[in-house]
C-alpha cells in the first residue's frame, strides 16, 4: 500500500461520509512516517504522531485486529489527542489540528471503544462531543512517589545538613561535590505524566502517594507541552515529570485587578490564586487563569526501544533539566549548579536581597545533590529524601503605617480590636490589616495610632503586628493617640464586658441579634468546617443578615446611578453633586434575625435584597497592540466614596432572549406541564420557570412591532446556594454540632462526641460528666456544651428555636432515622478495648450507635458493658475493679443482635 492510496481513500471515505457537498475536507496527505512498521503494533503505535498523516493511518486501521493490551494503550495515546484538541478548541479557542485530523481521531476513539467496551468510561472524550467538561478529581496512585522536602531555618541546621551528606557518602576531602540550586517557588506541585511523548495525566501530589487527577485543568497551562518535543530518540516511552504549578507576580495581580472590577474577593496571595484556578471543577475557568510551571524533578524513567543505547540512564538533576528542556518542559532560570558551600550561601544572599524581582513568589531555596547515583546511595526517611533541603528564609518583616484601630465583633460575640495599616506587600501577600487580640495586647504591644509599626509575616501565616519603630516618635508626638477600647458595641450598641471577672477578652453579650455576631455565626456555619454550604460566603452571609451594611451617612455620597467612574490616566472624578430631592432609600429589615430562619428560606425571599456597593474609578489606558491595533485596558485604581445598591441575590432586570427556531421546534415538541406557565405567556421568549417578568417592552423591529418580557431570577450562584443548602439538611452529625457555634466547640472534639453519642437528642441531654467520658472532650469544652444545650431548652431562647426551626427542616435527624436495625442497645453504654478480629474500632462503635446504644471512651459505674478484645490495658483493669460485665466478641455479637447476654 503507498501513502497516495492512502489519502486518496481517505478522501473518498470522507465524500462518501454523508457530508453535504459544499463542505471542503482539506486533504490529508500522509508521509513516509512509519510505513516500516506494522500498523496497530506496540512499536506503530508507540511511534505515531498528532499528524494529519498519522490521522490518516488511525482512520485505515481496523481495530478489530488488535488485542485489548494494544487497543488500551492506542486509546491513551488518542485520547490524550483528542482532548487536548477539545480544550483548544471548546476552551483556549485556538485550535491546534485540522478538523479532519480531529474527526479521524474521535472516529478511531469511538471505534475501539465499540470494539473493546472496557475503554469506554465516562470520562472517555467521545462523550465530550458538545463541549461539556468537569474534572472528576478521582485519586490516582503515583507512579513512583511523590517526597515532600525537609526544611530547615537557619544556616546552622543547613551547614549540619550538607555536612551529613559528605559524611554519609565517605565524599573525599578537597573534591568538588555538585549540587543544583534551586529557588523554592511557592506554587502547587504537580506530577505529570507522559507516554511515548504525549501528556496521558497531570496529578497533584495528593499525601505523596496518592494524589488528584487534574488533567483536564492542566491541559489548560500553555506552558505544559501536550507533546514532548525534540528529536524522537530523546522520548523516553515513560516519564514523570514534577514541578510547580504557579503564578507569576504580573499574571496575579491582573487577575486580582480583574476580580475587584468584577466586584468579587481578590486572591490573597499567588499561591492560593494558583490553587484555586487548580482546584477548579470547570476547565474553562483555570484557562482564564494565566497558570505557570517550572518541572524540578524526575519520577519514573523508562526509556523505550527507540532510544535504546543512547539513554541508559539520565545521570545528574541537571541532566534531567537539560533534557527537559529540549522537551520544551520549562525550567526555572535562576537554577545553578553549586559545587561549595560559600556558593550554595552565595545563592541565599542572593535571593535573600532579591525576593521581591523575580517573577514569581519565593520562599526558600532547594538544595540537592545533583547525581542520581548519590541521591540513591543517600536515600530516603520515611517522608523525605536525604539528598535534598529546602532553607526557608526567615519571615519577611516591613515597616508601614497604623492608620488606626478599631474593633471587630466575632462569632461568639468576643470584641478584638484590629490594626488598619497602610497597606504594604509583605512575604506574598498585601497586609490592610491584622488582630491585636484583645486591648492587653495593644498595651502590651506598646502602640500608638499613627506609629510607624513593624509587621511580621511567616509563608501562609496570619500577619503580625510586632511593634512600634519608636525613633519614628520623634517630633510626632502631637499627631499619636491612645487606643481607647469603646464601651458599646461597634454593631448592635450594647454595653461591652469581660464575660467573667479577670477574663481578657471583652464581649457583646447581646448574643441572639447582635448583627455582627449573626454575620460571623452565618459564615461560620456555612464554612467546609461546619454545614460548607458553598457561595454562602462572607458578602452573601452580610446581605442575609446586615443588609445594610456600607449605608452611606447622607445622600452626599449616596449616587444611585453610578456604578463606576471612568476616568483618564492621571484624571481626577469629576466632584459628586446629588440631584435635588435625592433621598437615601428605605432601610431594609434583614432576611435573617437569627440563624433559626436559614432552611426555611426561599428564593423568592431574596428577590429584593440589595447590597451596598461602592463605584470603582477605573482609569482606561489606550495601548498599541502587537497588530498596531489601538487597545484599551482598564485598570482599577481606587474607590471613588460614592455608593449605590445592587440585588445581592437575584439577576438585575434584562429582556429575556429569543427563543431560536430550533429551540422553539424542541419545545413544541416536548410535554408542557404545570412549571412553564411563564413560557406559555410569551411563548416566543426564553423565560425560566423560576424567573418573574417585571415589567414588558414595546420593541418595533425591521419585522414589526413585539411585546418583549423583562424578566428577573436568582442568579446563578443563588440557585447552586440553595441546592448546596438542599444537601445540608443531611450534613453529618458532627457537622451540625459544629454549625450550632458552640463556644471552643470544633470539629476534631465534635466528631468525638457525634461518633459516641450518636444523634442530636442524646447530646442534647448529655451531662458534664457523659461528655468527658468520652476520650479527647475535656472538661471546658463539655461545660460549654452542656451549657448551651441547657440555655437552649429556657422558653424563647434564640438556641431552642435555632434547634426546633432546624430539626423541623431535617437537619440532624437523618442520622438517627438512618439506622433500620432493632434498637437493641437503646439506653446502654458499651466500652470497647483491645482489638476485635471482626471490627475495627470504629466499626465496633459504630454497630453500638446504629443499635441505639452510646460508645463510651473510657470505664464508669454508668458503663453497662466492656468489650474486651485481645491486648486490652487499663480500661478492662478497671471494668474488673467496678464488676461491670465484661464481654469477648461473641458475647459481643450476642449483644448487639438481642440486647442481652
Ligand atoms: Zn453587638
Amino acid at each position: 500500500m503507498t501513502d497516495e492510496q492512502l489519502a486518496w481513500d481517505f478522501d473518498a471515505m470522507m465524500a462518501g461520509g454523508g457530508e453535504s457537498g459544499n463542505t471542503a475536507v482539506p486533504a490529508l496527505v500522509a508521509d513516509e512516517g512509519i510505513t516500516h512498521l506494522a500498523p496497530g503494533s506496540e512499536a506503530w503505535i508507540a511511534a505515531l504522531t498528532p499528524t494529519d498523516a498519522d490521522a490518516v493511518r488511525l482512520d485505515r486501521l481496523d481495530v478489530d485486529t488488535l488485542n485489548a493490551e494494544n487497543a488500551a494503550r492506542l486509546w491513551a495515546r488518542v485520547a490524550a489527542w483528542v482532548e487536548s484538541d477539545q480544550i483548544a478548541y471548546y476552551i483556549d479557542d485556538a485550535p491546534v489540528s485540522s478538523d479532519a485530523a480531529y474527526d479521524a481521531r474521535l472516529r478511531c476513539l469511538q471505534r475501539l471503544e465499540a470494539a473493546f467496551p472496557a475503554l469506554d468510561n465516562p470520562q472517555s472524550p467521545t462523550h465530550r462531543v458538545g463541549g461539556t467538561f468537569s474534572n472528576d478529581f478521582t485519586s490516582v496512585r503515583h507512579p513512583s512517589r511523590m517526597m515532600s522536602l525537609d526544611d530547615v531555618f537557619s544556616i546552622e541546621e543547613l551547614s549540619d545538613w550538607y555536612d551529613s551528606v559528605i559524611r554519609d557518602l565517605d565524599w573525599p576531602e578537597g573534591k568538588a561535590l555538585p549540587m543544583s540550586c534551586e529557588v523554592k517557588i511557592d506554587g502547587l506541585a504537580l506530577n505529570l505524566i507522559y507516554r511515548n511523548g504525549v501528556l496521558e495525566q497531570g496529578l497533584t501530589r495528593g499525601d505523596g502517594v496518592t494524589g488528584e487527577d487534574i488533567t483536564l485543568n492542566v491541559r489548560t497551562i500553555g506552558s505544559i507541552p501536550a507533546n514532548l518535543g525534540g528529536d524522537k530518540s530523546d522520548i523516553p516511552e515513560f516519564v514523570e515529570i514534577r514541578g510547580e504549578v504557579f503564578m507569576r507576580w504580573d499574571d496575579f495581580h491582573e487577575l486580582n485587578r480583574e476580580q475587584e472590577d468584577a466586584g468579587r474577593a481578590p486572591f490573597a496571595n499567588p499561591r492560593n490564586a494558583a490553587a484555586g484556578s487548580l482546584r477548579q471543577k470547570d476547565p474553562r475557568i483555570t484557562a482564564t487563569r494565566r497558570l505557570s510551571f517550572y518541572a524540578h524533578g524526575l519520577g519514573t524513567l523508562r526509556w523505550g526501544a527507540n532510544s535504546a543505547g543512547r539513554h541508559d540512564q539520565v545521570n545528574d538533576q541537571s541532566e534531567a533539566y537539560a533534557l527537559y528542556e529540549k522537551w520544551g518542559v520549562p525550567v526555572s532560570p535562576h537554577n545553578r549548579t553549586v559545587t561549595s558551600f560559600s556558593e550554595i550561601l552565595a545563592m541565599i544572599d542572593y535571593y535573600g536581597e532579591h525576593r521581591g524581582d523575580i517573577e514569581h513568589a519565593l520562599d526558600g531555596i532547594v538544595v540537592k545533590v545533583d547525581d542520581l547515583a548519590l541521591q540513591r546511595t543517600l536515600g530516603a526517611t520515611s517522608r523525605a529524601p536525604r539528598w535534598a533541603i529546602a532553607y526557608k528564609y526567615p519571615p519577611e518583616e516591613v515597616n508601614t503605617e497604623l492608620l488606626d484601630i478599631t474593633v471587630q465583633v466575632g462569632r461568639t460575640g468576643r470584641v478584638t480590636p484590629v490594626a488598619i495599616l497602610k497597606p504594604v506587600y509583605v512575604a506574598g501577600s498585601t497586609v490592610a490589616r491584622t488582630t491585636l487580640h484583645n486591648p492587653s495586647e495593644v498595651k502590651r504591644k506598646n502602640v500608638l495610632i499613627g506609629d510607624t509599626v513593624v509587621v511580621r509575616k511567616a509563608g501562609d501565616v496570619i500577619p503580625e503586628l510586632v511593634g512600634p519603630v519608636l525613633e519614628r516618635r520623634k517630633g510626632r508626638e502631637n499627631e499619636l493617640r491612645e487606643f481607647v477600647m469603646p464601651e458599646r458595641c461597634p454593631s448592635c450598641g450594647a454595653t461591652l464586658a469581660p464575660a467573667k471577672e479577670g477574663d481578657k477578652d471583652i464581649r457583646c453579650p447581646n448574643v441572639e441579634s447582635c448583627p455582627a455576631q449573626l454575620t460571623e455565626r452565618v459564615i461560620s456555619l456555612a464554612s467546609r468546617k461546619a454545614f460548607d454550604i458553598e457561595h454562602l460566603g462572607d458578602q452573601s452571609a452580610i446581605a442575609l443578615t446586615n443588609p445594610e451594611e456600607n449605608r452611606p451617612d447622607s445622600v452626599a455620597t449616596y449616587a444611585p446611578n453610578i456604578t463606576e467612574i471612568l476616568v483618564k490616566p492621571g484624571e481626577e472624578p469629576e466632584p459628586y453633586e446629588p440631584v435635588e430631592g435625592l433621598q437615601l432609600p428605605e432601610r431594609q429589615t434583614p432576611v435573617l434575625s437569627s440563624e433559626a430562619g436559614l432552611f426555611a428560606l426561599t428564593a423568592a425571599d431574596l428577590r429584593d435584597v440589595r447590597v451596598w456597593r461602592e463605584a470603582p474609578i477605573i482609569e482606561i489606558h489606550e495601548t498599541v497592540g502587537a497588530n498596531g491595533r489601538k487597545k484599551k485596558t482598564r485598570k482599577r485604581v481606587g474607590g471613588s466614596g460614592l455608593w449605590h445598591q445592587v440585588p445581592a441575590f437575584w439577576t438585575a432586570p434584562a429582556p429575556a432572549k429569543k427563543l431560536t427556531a430550533k429551540q422553539l421546534a424542541a419545545r413544541a415538541g416536548a410535554e408542557t406541564t404545570a412549571d412553564d406557565v411563564a413560557v406559555t405567556a410569551y411563548p416566543d421568549y426564553d423565560v425560566p420557570a423560576d424567573a418573574v417578568v417585571v415589567r414588558v417592552e414595546h420593541k418595533k423591529t425591521r419585522a414589526g412591532e413585539t411585546d418583549v418580557p423583562v424578566v428577573v431570577r436568582p442568579g446563578e450562584n443563588t440557585r447552586k446556594m440553595f441546592d448546596e443548602m438542599d444537601k445540608a439538611r443531611h450534613a453529618d452529625l458532627w457537622r451540625v454540632l459544629v454549625a450550632l457555634s458552640i463556644r471552643r466547640l470544633g470539629p476534631p472534639t465534635a466528631r468525638l462526641i457525634a461518633s459516641s453519642l450518636g444523634s442530636l437528642d442524646a447530646i442534647e441531654e448529655a451531662s458534664v460528666d457523659e461528655l468527658t467520658q468520652i476520650d479527647g472532650v475535656g472538661p471546658e469544652i463539655a461545660e460549654s456544651v452542656v451549657h448551651w444545650f441547657t440555655a437552649a431548652k429556657e422558653p424563647g431562647d434564640w438556641r431552642g428555636e435555632t434547634l426546633r426551626a432546624w430539626r423541623a427542616a431535617g437537619v440532624g435527624v437523618a442520622a438517627a432515622e438512618k439506622s433500620t436495625l432493632p434498637q437493641t442497645l437503646a439506653g446502654k453504654t458499651v466500652v470497647v478495648t483491645g482489638s476485635l478480629e471482626g471490627y475495627s474500632r470504629d466499626s465496633a462503635k459504630e454497630a453500638i450507635l446504629e443499635r441505639g446504644g452510646k460508645a463510651a471512651g473510657s470505664v464508669s459505674k454508668k458503663t453497662d458493658y466492656v468489650v474486651v478484645g485481645a491486648n486490652a490495658g487499663s480500661k478492662a483493669t478497671k471494668a474488673e475493679e467496678l464488676g461491670i460485665p465484661m464481654l469477648d466478641e461473641a458475647q459481643f455479637e450476642t449483644l448487639l443482635e438481642t440486647g442481652e447476654v
